[in-house]
This record gives C-alpha cells, sequence and structure tokens, in this order.
C-alpha cells in the first residue's frame, strides 16, 4: 500500500521539480496531483475553482458549503501535500471557502424552504454519501406501524451519541428506512450545522470504498476518512455486506473507533441482526448492542395519512373514497403506494380531471388484479417463510436436520397451523410426508421459543406481518 503511494508521491516529485520555479499558482496542477491520489474523487471536486492567491495565501472556492466542508474535512491536506511537492516547503498555503454567488445560505432562501437544507445533489453517484433533503421528519407519516423507529430516530437526531448507539432499523422493503435515516441527518445538518459531521452512505458506498482503497493501496486514508472525521455515521442497507468478508472487517473496526469515540452509529438492514445470514457473529452482536426498532407495513389508515399528505404536497385534492380505495388495494409497500398516486396525479394533471374512484379504479386497474387479496396458504406460508431465510421451498419440505433448515420448518409449521385450519397430518403432508408427532412438536417448540429466543421472535413476527397482508378483508 504504501509502496503505491510512495511511486506516486516520487513521480509528483519529479514532475514538481520542473515547475518548482513556478512562481504562480496552478491549481490544475495541484488537482492533478490530488487526483492520482485519491481513490474516490467526487466529480464536483473539479469545479472547485482558486478564488483568489494572495501572497502565500491560496482561496479556492467550492460551489455549497457542504463541498467545501467535505474539502476541508477530507482533502485539504492532501491538497496542501501536494502543493508543497509541486512549490517546495514555503510556497503556498491553501484553504477553501464557499463562493458568495451561490453561498449556502442565499440558495436556501432563493430556492428552497428555509427548514429544508440539504447536502450535496444526492442523484449523482459520486456524491451519493448525502443525504436527499426530500426525506425529512416533516414529510414522514407516523402511524402504529412504524412509531417505535421513528420515535428512536427522532430522540438520535435530537442528541447524537447520548440516546442508544447504534440505532438499528429494519423493515422489508419500500417501508420508510432510507426516508428515517436520511431524516436524522437533515434534522442534525439543521440543528448542529458544521459543529457536526455526518456520513449518510450506502452499505454498498462503503464496500466501493474497501475495494478501491485495497485495490490502490490506501486502506489507512480510508480508514481514517470514517474514523477520524465522522461525527455520526448512517449506513444504509447493511444487509449489502453479507458475505464479504473484508469490508465486514472494516466495517467491524469503523465501528468499534467511532462507538468507543461515543460518536453516532445508525445502521438499516432488511432484517433483524439475529437472523441475518453470512455475517460475522461479533458484528451481529454489536449492531444489537443499542436499540433495534423494526417496521412493519403500514396499516390501511396510515396508508390514507400518506397518499393525504403527498396530495397535500402536490396540491391535489383526492376523494376520500379514492384514498380508501389506493390504501386498500396496495398492499405491498409505501414505495407502491407513491408510484399509484404519482399515476393518479399525473394523469389528472396532464389531462385536467379531477379524481374519481373510476378514474382510480380504471388506471390501477392491473394494480388491482396483481394484489387482489388472497388468502393464507400453505403454500404461501412456505414461500415467505423461505425467502425469509434464505432457503429454498425443498430446503423446507427436506428431511435435513440442521438448525438452519430445521428452524425455520418448524417455524413455517407452526405459522400454517396458526393461518390456515389445516389440521396436522394435513401440515406434515405438505412438508415432504412428515408426520403427525413431528408437526405437533415443531408446533410446541415454537410456541415456547417466541417466549425467550428474540430472533424466533422476530422471525415470526416479521413473517406474520407480511402474511397478515394477504388476509381477505
Ligand atoms: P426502504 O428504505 O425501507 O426501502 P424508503 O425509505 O425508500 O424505504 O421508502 C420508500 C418510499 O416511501 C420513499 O419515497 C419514502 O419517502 C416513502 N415513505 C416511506 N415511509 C413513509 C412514511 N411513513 N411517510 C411518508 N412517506 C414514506
Ligand atoms: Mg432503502
Amino acid at each position: 500500500m504504501k509502496k503505491t503511494e510512495q511511486v506516486a508521491r516520487d513521480n509528483l516529485a519529479t514532475e514538481d521539480h520542473k515547475s518548482q520555479q513556478k512562481a504562480e499558482f496552478d491549481w490544475d496542477a495541484v488537482l492533478d496531483g490530488v487526483k492520482k491520489d485519491l481513490y474516490f474523487p467526487p466529480s464536483w471536486l473539479f469545479s472547485i475553482k482558486t478564488a483568489k492567491v494572495e501572497g502565500k495565501i491560496v482561496t479556492l472556492e467550492a460551489k455549497t458549503h457542504f463541498q467545501a466542508l467535505w474539502v476541508k474535512n477530507h482533502y485539504l491536506q492532501l491538497i496542501n501535500d501536494t502543493a508543497r511537492n509541486l512549490y517546495g516547503e514555503g510556497g503556498f498555503e491553501v484553504t477553501i471557502d464557499v463562493g458568495e454567488e451561490n453561498s449556502w445560505t442565499k440558495e436556501t432562501k432563493k430556492n428552497r424552504a428555509p427548514d429544508n437544507h440539504r447536502g450535496i445533489e444526492s442523484h449523482d453517484p459520486q456524491t451519493a454519501s448525502f443525504f436527499s433533503s426530500s426525506n425529512t421528519f416533516d414529510n414522514f407519516v407516523v402511524g402504529p406501524s412504524n412509531q417505535f423507529a421513528h420515535a428512536a430516530s427522532f430522540a438520535i437526531a435530537e442528541n447524537p451519541g447520548m440516546a442508544y448507539n447504534p440505532l438499528f432499523i429494519h423493515s422489508g422493503v419500500g417501508l420508510g428506512k432510507t426516508h428515517l435515516l436520511h431524516s436524522i441527518g437533515n434534522y442534525i445538518l439543521k440543528k448542529y450545522g458544521t459543529r457536526m459531521n455526518t456520513f449518510c452512505i450506502s452499505a454498498e458506498h462503503f464496500t466501493n470504498g474497501v475495494v478501491q482503497s485495497i485495490k490502490t493501496g490506501s486502506m489507512d486514508k480510508f480508514r481514517n476518512l470514517y474514523r477520524l472525521n465522522c461525527d455520526v455515521l448512517l449506513i444504509d442497507d447493511i444487509q449489502f455486506i453479507a458475505g464479504k468478508d473484508s469490508t465486514q472487517e472494516e466495517f467491524f473496526h469503523t465501528f468499534n473507533s467511532l462507538y468507543t469515540a461515543k460518536k453516532q452509529i445508525v445502521i438499516t438492514s432488511d432484517k433483524p441482526p439475529s437472523v441475518m445470514k453470512n455475517f460475522e457473529e461479533r458484528l451481529k452482536s454489536r449492531f444489537e448492542w443499542g436499540l433495534t426498532a423494526d417496521i412493519q407495513p403500514p396499516e390501511v389508515e396510515t396508508k390514507i395519512a400518506i397518499i393525504e399528505k403527498k396530495a397535500e404536497e402536490e396540491k391535489i385534492g383526492i376523494p376520500a373514497d379514492v384514498a380508501s380505495f389506493v390504501a386498500q388495494n396496495v398492499l405491498s409497500n409505501i414505495r407502491e403506494l407513491e408510484g399509484s398516486v404519482n399515476k393518479l396525479f399525473a394523469y389528472s394533471k396532464m389531462f385536467r380531471e379531477e379524481i374519481t374512484l373510476e378514474l382510480a379504479k380504471q388506471l390501477l386497474s392491473n394494480l388491482v388484479r396483481k394484489e387482489a387479496p388472497r388468502i393464507i396458504t400453505i403454500d404461501l406460508i412456505q414461500k415467505e417463510v423461505s425467502t425469509f431465510f434464505d432457503l429454498t421451498v425443498k430446503d423446507l419440505k427436506s428431511n435435513q436436520k440442521q438448525k438452519k433448515i430445521s428452524e425455520p420448518r418448524q417455524i413455517a409449521m407452526f405459522l400454517s397451523r396458526k393461518y390456515t385450519s389445516s389440521s396436522f397430518p394435513e401440515i406434515g403432508s405438505k412438508f415432504g410426508g412428515k408426520n403427525h408427532s413431528t408437526v405437533v412438536h415443531a408446533v410446541k417448540n415454537v410456541e415456547k421459543k417466541t417466549e425467550r429466543d428474540p430472533s424466533v421472535s422476530n422471525a415470526v413476527s416479521a413473517i406474520s406481518a407480511t402474511l397478515e397482508k394477504f388476509i381477505t378483508s
């Protein structure tokens, strides 16, 4: 690792000799050198310009407050090292500021509601580490399914590092994990401004960083980026690092050093820690050190409230019967709920038509057909259980005795008894011809375990929540 860095520095040093006589500060030349040393240069770095050179002091100009802060915390030392290589000791001293015209405050005042702060545009893949301004606590609708996760997130945002650490939020897709994570980021930014350095990244982004820094031999720099510069680490979709040993190793150490320094960590995942597959035990146990909060699929009332909130934001009227129709027919998640509502809004805007129940039924007909309420069958239970545990239905029906298969099988039998009217022998026959007493034993066993084993009770309640969405209303 050191070797690559050294070579880069040597190259720079040689090139530098030639330019050492150069009296004028050349930002492009410095940037060229910096680029070689970065495993992940964000695209906006190249839009930074020299604002002024006063004697030996060079002031760079960033477009936004956040870019300036980011450069200050992560790149300024490297920029100054590179400048020193080019112009020698006692050459230029580089600092950075936000350009007057583009200053963050002005931008906020001009274009945005004052309480709607944001980081760098989050659709730029290079800067995806920042949070989206459209996900705030203000536009997060709270209902019984998400109130615990919401309350915990809010407590963290109020006092990072002081409430629960880490906060671990889990749910199925499209139920609001990312929204809550970004709400925490936005709230901290608003409350603490530059005093608190918040990193909001996906686990995929973290993994890419690890891969890049292994490739370029700059692991130390990567480590320092997270371990020394971060006050709040918001990491989304941690399940992405399942089975990725080096990334888990890095994350483990990052976690430890932030945790020891009492820096806030918030993690989201599609599953509770206890049932995460291909994760080191030491990581899983750390995920449970603080508070674990889940988000369940929303109740009809919450879905109606979300639809009304969206309509309010879009300044579109939506009759109660339409909201109720959409809420009852979109079963799976809030992302799909939004998709349906947006379709209605777009149509109504384009053709200047009022939204009526008839129009909604017509426009969303495929949704209704696809998602018509069903009854819970053993087949469905087997499908949901196997998906949850990353197994196949065949595994559940097999005779394999390992715990990682037998426990999900018993849970599936338990749920079959709970949600269908099938008898014990009928259930047994659906599980590859098991006998009556095997099923009775399984049901009793799971009943017992749900009382004292959180991994079993979490799995049972998560799968039950998914299944209940299929019950005929
Ligand atoms: P996840 O990260 O769990 O997959 P997201 O946070 O991306 O889900 O949520 C999916 C969509 O639903 C987003 O557009 C989000 O803003 C919206 N959403 C989720 N929960 C709520 C809520 N409680 N109130 C308002 N919008 C929500
Ligand atoms: Mg998400």
